[in-house]
């Protein structure tokens, strides 16, 4: 029997994540990676891969929820197993701060994590600064491991990954019968998607093992989050900004504002400064698009799953399985001839 060719492009937490999917649940498909770059250089490997996420304005809060439950479902199975040390997943606890009493004092996500309360008012004099804390245990997902680690289960499941840049989602519609787009920022080009922008993300690696406990600001701005390594100290949110190359005065205003939450920072020796450019769009697009038409007048089904801003690690897999779902409806659609 032919087998339905399908490529999906991009190499980050988003397009390994979908490709396994699609690898795993339909063997009648001969699923293609492709990608101009691979870990450790995309936007996921700079992520600390916190499981956390805040609520975007347009879709449904059901549908928010669903994707951060599979993600977690999945990801906590991986760090309950023997697979935890080589995929880079592991259970982490800490707490998130606030300077004012957040409107949503209970997130949506509160029930899906482990052990979710707000902070004593003892434990809250540690941050004068701070009114308001959320305490909870969640999943890290260190996307340097992870990402070597799926692309190793979607090679075990047939999988085939080749590295090139593509300038248009009509030059693969020639080799391909489905099209899965996971191109994060380059999902701007591809799709013609105005709404996509960089919002650029600089943290520093340092090495201080005495901190266990996460600390995240409500403002997302300042994070301080062991891992199995080293611990990450962020950060920064600079929308519109492409520059990838780190800067000093960033670093220096990391230190200075994560060592305001932790003083011991200041006797951490600092390892890596990383840059990320955060794929930002008002929601994560993950829908069917427009087919794209071959030269010879075929049309070829697109599915297009990008645009995950700042929470992209917390929502891979259940915006992957989604995108599952939108691949199989296609292959429904798709003439009996092109499945046979
Ligand atoms: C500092 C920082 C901290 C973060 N912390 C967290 C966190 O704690 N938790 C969390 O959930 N998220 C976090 N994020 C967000 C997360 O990193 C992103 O949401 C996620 O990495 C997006 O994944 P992606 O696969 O869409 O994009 P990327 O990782 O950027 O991958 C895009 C892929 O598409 C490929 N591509 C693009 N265009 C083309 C083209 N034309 N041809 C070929 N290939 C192409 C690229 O080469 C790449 O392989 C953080 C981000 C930053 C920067």
């Amino acid at each position: 029997m032919k087998r339905v060719r399908v490529v999906v492009v991009g190499a980050g937490v988003i397009g390994f994540s979908t490709a396994v999917c699609v690898a795993e649940a339909l063997p009648t498909c001969a699923v293609t990676l492709v990608a101009d770059r691979f870990s450790p250089d995309t936007t996921s490997d700079v992520a600390a891969g916190i499981l956390f996420a805040t609520q975007f304005p347009d879709i449904p809060v059901e549908r928010q929820t669903r994707w951060f439950k599979d993600s977690f479902d999945h990801l906590l199975a991986i760090a309950q197993s023997d697979q935890a040390p080589d995929a880079g997943v592991l259970l982490t606890s800490g707490c998130q701060i606030f300077r004012e009493v957040p409107t949503q004092k209970v997130p949506f996500w509160s029930e899906l994590v482990f052990g979710f309360r707000f902070l004593t008012e003892r434990e809250l004099r540690r941050f004068p600064e701070h009114c308001f804390g959320q305490a909870f245990t969640t999943l890290k997902c260190e996307s340097s491991s992870y990402l070597p680690w799926l692309e190793k289960r979607f090679r075990r499941a047939g999988g085939e990954v080749q590295q090139r840049t593509v300038s248009s989602l009509q030059e693969l519609a020639g080799s391909y019968d489905l099209i899965v787009n996971c191109s994060g920022l380059g999902a701007g080009a591809l799709a013609g998607d105005g709404q996509v922008h960089p919002v650029r993300g600089q943290v520093l690696k340092v090495r201080a093992p005495w901190i266990t406990h996460f600390i995240r600001d409500g403002d997302g701005l300042t994070y301080i989050f062991p891992g199995v390594h080293s611990v990450t100290l962020g950060g920064t949110r600079q929308a519109g900004d492409r520059r990838r190359e780190a800067d000093p005065a960033d670093s220096e205003g990391i230190l200075r504002r994560c060592g305001r939450l932790e003083p011991s920072v200041a006797a951490a020796e600092v390892l890596s400064e990383w840059v990320g450019l955060r794929p930002g769009r008002r929601n994560p697009r993950v829908e069917r698009g427009a087919p794209v038409a071959e030269d010879g007048g075929r049309r070829v089904p697109v599915v297009h799953n990008y645009g995950h801003g700042g929470g992209g690690v917390t929502l891979s897999w259940g915006t992957a399985v989604d995108t599952l779902g939108l691949v199989r409806q296609c292959l429904c659609e798709m003439p009996l001839q092109a499945r046979l």
